[in-house]
Order: structure tokens, then C-alpha cells, then sequence
């Protein structure tokens, strides 16, 4: 069955299309929901550290207030004195632990080097104006001015900073120069805090004291300029005071100094290598502005973070998308399958219900069918139908001298060579019964011819015969009729007139061909 395999493969390639484009538009649906899923989590998640990063700004700027408020109260003493000094930012210090120190550093002429040295000395022994070379504080070389801490705050734990020209150093010495000409707070880049456990990273902001309201004029306030107040504050700390009820193992948390394109980093909450952060994820608020420095807030979710925030229904969507399709299609495939094996049986069993199975030409119902349908055709189209019975000589003498399975075998001979004699699509050889067989001819006015190359086509077969009275080997006799248009008459009636002129062909000496005429007259023959 050729045709029900090739049905078979279609339905096959058919289900096969179904079933990838069914899958891929149920992933594809899935991967939606997924990306849209994804976006949203980053929506969420960046709308979070957007609002910590304003919490942390605010508790920075706050903590700068304070050293800003300092240096207002400084303004309105006379004079700065150590026990001042302690007295005013001791009880801040108390409360800001943000806060790691504040220092007093006036400007020091060189000329009044030695003198500030003598007078410091008085109070704080071994007092000396210094810097650090080789990590280590050594007395100051010469320069045109210093800014030496003068006093410091807690003065047990920063012992060592005390008398430390802030100038000698050079990335203090750029925030202090840009603070004495603003006028306004300036921070230094994040430093290492030596005193702090955990190297935890800090930064100094430089207030500018003037004798003067700064502002009369930018020449008058240079000169008027006489020193700095700081502090030292603590970014892990700043960013504990701020956010640090809402820090989890979820999400790594960084300050970071960008400015001026340098990268420093300020405070990570956790390891940054920690491979559990999700790349790609990681999320940079806007910059916040600190005394000059421009801060950048990150953050970088970890995996674990998403997965937990990430629903099942893409996942869901997609597997269940694709079940749903492989059993549809399965479904529809099964019983597409089932059809296509039904009607090929049944193309089967109506293929054999009409084939004779020993010839494998027409049976007697297929010509029965046929003949009907042809002999409609004719009268409509007002065409010739011709009828040939054919009757082999002497088949019951074969059979009983060579057997009924050397009959068969001859059976299939002879069927062969009456069939390889017709070519026309509309002609149809049928075994009529036993060793009879019937050609039905549409529009053919004359099968006499035809009837002949039949009988010719059989003795030529040569299929020895010994009992044959006519010859020695297998012969036909052929009944010939024809079915006039002009003539009513029926199926039945062609075939009695065949059947008389096979009669006919038997009786006058058989292996020939006979015609019965249109009228009634009696049978051409014999050609
Ligand atoms: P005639 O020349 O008058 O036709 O003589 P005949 O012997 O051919 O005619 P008859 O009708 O006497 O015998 C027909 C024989 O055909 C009888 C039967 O054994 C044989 N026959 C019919 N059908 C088959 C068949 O399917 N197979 C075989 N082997 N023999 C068959
Ligand atoms: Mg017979
Ligand atoms: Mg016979």
C-alpha cells in the first residue's frame, strides 16, 4: 500500500510542523513572560537601591551639616584654644559615630614655624610640625606655609596626626586649596583609616575659616583666610546609620568616587568577587554630589535574589504550552493515522471485492459495473459499445490431462495475453467465469479486428494442448457484438448477442472469431 504510506509520511511531516511551530510558540510565549518578568524585577530592584541611595545621601549630607555648623560656632569665638576645641566637638562626637574625628589646622607662615613649634610645645610634648616620608612622621622641609593639625579630637586615639602638615600631602593639599579658594566644604578622595578595624574606607572634608564673612572680595578673603576645621568620617559607617537596616545577603551594596573619572572604591557590603552576585544585573544609581566629590551608589542582586522573585508561570506557561500542543497534535495525528488506514482498507477491500483473484483482471461484479456504466455512456454520448466473450477450446480436457493447477497456471496466461492486448484506458478485460472471459469496448464501432489480434496473441502464447481437437495447443473462440446507438436495447442484450456469436464461433469449428450482426440476421463468421 504505497499510497497509504506516502499519506502516512505527509501526516507525519504534517504533525512534525505542528508540533515545532506549536512548541516554539509556547517557548516564545514562556520566554515573553520571562523577559518581561526580568524587567520587572530590575524595575523593582533599581527602584530599591534608588531609594537607599537617597537615604545614604541624606545621611552624609546631614553629617556634613555638622562640621558646617562647627565652623559657623568657630566663627564666633575669639580665639581657638585646645580646651575650646575639646569642649565644642567632643559632645558631637559623642553622638555622630559617622564622625571619626575633627581637627583644628591653622595656616602657619614659615616665618612662624618655629614660634607655632615653641607655643604647641607647651601644651603637647615633643610637639612638632610634621610630614610623612618613608611612613613615617619626620619633621616638615622648608616651604612657604604649612596647615598643621593643631588640635585634634579624640586626641588619645589620632595622637600620631597631631602637629601633621595637611599641606605636605598631596591629595589633601588639592582639596585644601580648592576649599580656601571656594569658600565652600571640600572632600579629599576616599583614604585608607589606619586607626579603623577592617580597613574601612574614609574621607576628610576641609572647611575653610575666614576672619572675614567670606564673599567682601575674592582678594580680601585669601588673605583674610587663617585655617581649616575637619573631619574625618567613616563611609561604612555613614552607609550603616543610613541603610543599614535594610542591607541583606541579597544584594551587594557600593559607594563609589568617580570624580574626575577616577574610580575609587569607598564600601562594599560584601565580597565583590562572591560568585553568587547575578551578572549583568549590577545597577548604578545617579551620581550624588558630596563636598566636591561626586559618589555613584551600586548595586548587584544576587542570583538567589531573582530566582526567588521570578514566578513558575513562564516556565509553566512554556511546559505546559508544549504538552498541551504534543497532545493535540498527537490527537489529531492518531486519528488522521486511524483515517488513513481506514480508507485504505477500505480502497483495499473494494480493490479486491472488484479484482478476480486468480487473473488478477475485473471480476464478474467489476464488469457487470462496467458494462452498465459504459452502456449508459454509449446511449447518452450516442456512441458504439462493442462486447467480446471470449471461451477457451477444450479447457475441461487440459484440465483433466495436465491437472486443475497447470488449468490455474493456464488461466493466468491467458489472462495476461488478453490483457497486454488492450491499450485503450477506457477498455476493460474481465474474467467472466471459469475459462470465459469478456472485453467491454467503449465507443468502438467494429472489435472484429481487435477479437482477431486476440485470438492470434493466444495461439501465438502456445500453450501446449494435446487433447485439443483444433489444434495443439491452447485456442479461443470469440463472440463479437456491438451495441448500435440508434438501436435501443440493454446491457443484457449485447451480452446474449455476444454469447451467440461465441456459440456460433464453438459450433462452427471454434479457435475464430464470430460477429453477431445489429439486426437479427445470423453471425458473420468465420474470419
Ligand atoms: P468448449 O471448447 O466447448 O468450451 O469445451 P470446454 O471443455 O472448454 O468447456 P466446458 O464448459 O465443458 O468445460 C469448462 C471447464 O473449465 C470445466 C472446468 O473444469 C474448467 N474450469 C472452469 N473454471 C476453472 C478454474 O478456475 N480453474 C481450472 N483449472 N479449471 C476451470
Ligand atoms: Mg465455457
Ligand atoms: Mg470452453
Amino acid at each position: 500500500m504505497p499510497r497509504l504510506h506516502a499519506i502516512k509520511r505527509r501526516l507525519l511531516v504534517g504533525a512534525a510542523l505542528a508540533l515545532v511551530a506549536g512548541i516554539a510558540m509556547s517557548v516564545g510565549l514562556g520566554r515573553a513572560l520571562y523577559v518581561e518578568q526580568s524587567k520587572s524585577i530590575d524595575r523593582q530592584f533599581r527602584a530599591d537601591i534608588d531609594q537607599l541611595s537617597a537615604r545614604f545621601e541624606r545621611e552624609v549630607l546631614l553629617n556634613l551639616e555638622v562640621l558646617y555648623a562647627l565652623k559657623v560656632a568657630v566663627g564666633v569665638l575669639p580665639e581657638m584654644t585646645s580646651a575650646r576645641f575639646t569642649s565644642l566637638t567632643r559632645p558631637i562626637l559623642d553622638r555622630w559615630s559617622a564622625i571619626q574625628a575633627f581637627a583644628w589646622a591653622p595656616l602657619i607662615d614659615q616665618a612662624r614655624l618655629a614660634e607655632f613649634n615653641h607655643r604647641q610645645a607647651k601644651e603637647f610634648q615633643d610637639f612638632s610640625v610634621t610630614e610623612v616620608r618613608a611612613d613615617d612622621f619626620v619633621p616638615v622641609k622648608d616651604r612657604d606655609w604649612y596647615v598643621p593639625v593643631q588640635f585634634i579630637e579624640p586626641l588619645l586615639e589620632n595622637r600620631a596626626a597631631l602637629g601633621f602638615d595637611l599641606a605636605s600631602e598631596p591629595s589633601r593639599l588639592t582639596a585644601l586649596l580648592k576649599a580656601k579658594e571656594s569658600g565652600e566644604m571640600v572632600a579629599t578622595a576616599g583614604i585608607r583609616l589606619v586607626q579603623e578595624p577592617g580597613n574601612q574606607k574614609g574621607f576628610l572634608v576641609f572647611a575653610p575659616l575666614y576672619k572675614k564673612t567670606p564673599g567682601s572680595s575674592p582678594g580680601a578673603e585669601a588673605n583674610d583666610h587663617y585655617g581649616f576645621i575637619n573631619g574625618v568620617f567613616r563611609v561604612g559607617e555613614l552607609v550603616e546609620q543610613a541603610v543599614g537596616d535594610a542591607l541583606t545577603k541579597d544584594f551587594l551594596f557600593q559607594i563609589h568616587d568617580r570624580t574626575e573619572n577616577q574610580e575609587l572604591l569607598l564600601y562594599s557590603s560584601g565580597d565583590p568577587d562572591d560568585s553568587r552576585w547575578a551578572p549583568g544585573r549590577r545597577y548604578s544609581s545617579p551620581l550624588i554630589a558630596i563636598a566636591g566629590r561626586q559618589w555613584v551608589v551600586e548595586a548587584v542582586p544576587s542570583r538567589a535574589f531573582i530566582q526567588a522573585r521570578r514566578g513558575v508561570l513562564p516556565l509553566f506557561v512554556g511546559a505546559a504550552g508544549s504538552v498541551l500542543v504534543c497532545l493535540v497534535v498527537g490527537y489529531f495525528t492518531l486519528g488522521a493515522k486511524k483515517n488513513a488506514e481506514l480508507s485504505a482498507a477500505k480502497a483495499e477491500l473494494e480493490r479486491i471485492s472488484l479484482t478476480d483473484s486468480l487473473t488478477g483482471l475485473a471480476n464478474r461484479r467489476h464488469f457487470d459495473a462496467a458494462l452498465t456504466r459504459e452502456y449508459r455512456r454509449a446511449v447518452r454520448e450516442r456512441s458504439t459499445l462493442s462486447l467480446i466473450m471470449i471461451d477457451i477450446d477444450y479447457f475441461k480436457e487440459f484440465n483433466d490431462d495436465y491437472g486443475h493447477p497447470a488449468g490455474d497456471a493456464c488461466l493466468v496466461k491467458v489472462a495476461e495475453t488478453l490483457a497486454a492486448v488492450f491499450r485503450r484506458p477506457g477498455d476493460l478485460v474481465a474474467r467472466y467465469g471459469g475459462e470465459e472471459f469478456a472485453v467491454v469496448l467503449p465507443d468502438t464501432p467494429d472489435a472484429s479486428d481487435i477479437a482477431e489480434t486476440c485470438r492470434q496473441a493466444i495461439w501465438a502464447r502456445a500453450v501446449t494442448h494435446r487433447l485439443s481437437k483444433v489444434a495443439d495447443v491452447i485456442t479461443i473462440s470469440l463472440g463479437v457484438a456491438a451495441l448500435a446507438p440508434d438501436r435501443p436495447a440493454t446491457p443484457d442484450e449485447l451480452v446474449d448477442r455476444a454469447d451467440i456469436a461465441l456459440y456460433e464461433a464453438k459450433e462452427s469449428g471454434r479457435n475464430r472469431v464470430c460477429f453477431a450482426p445489429l439486426s437479427n440476421e445470423a453471425g458473420r463468421n468465420p474470419r
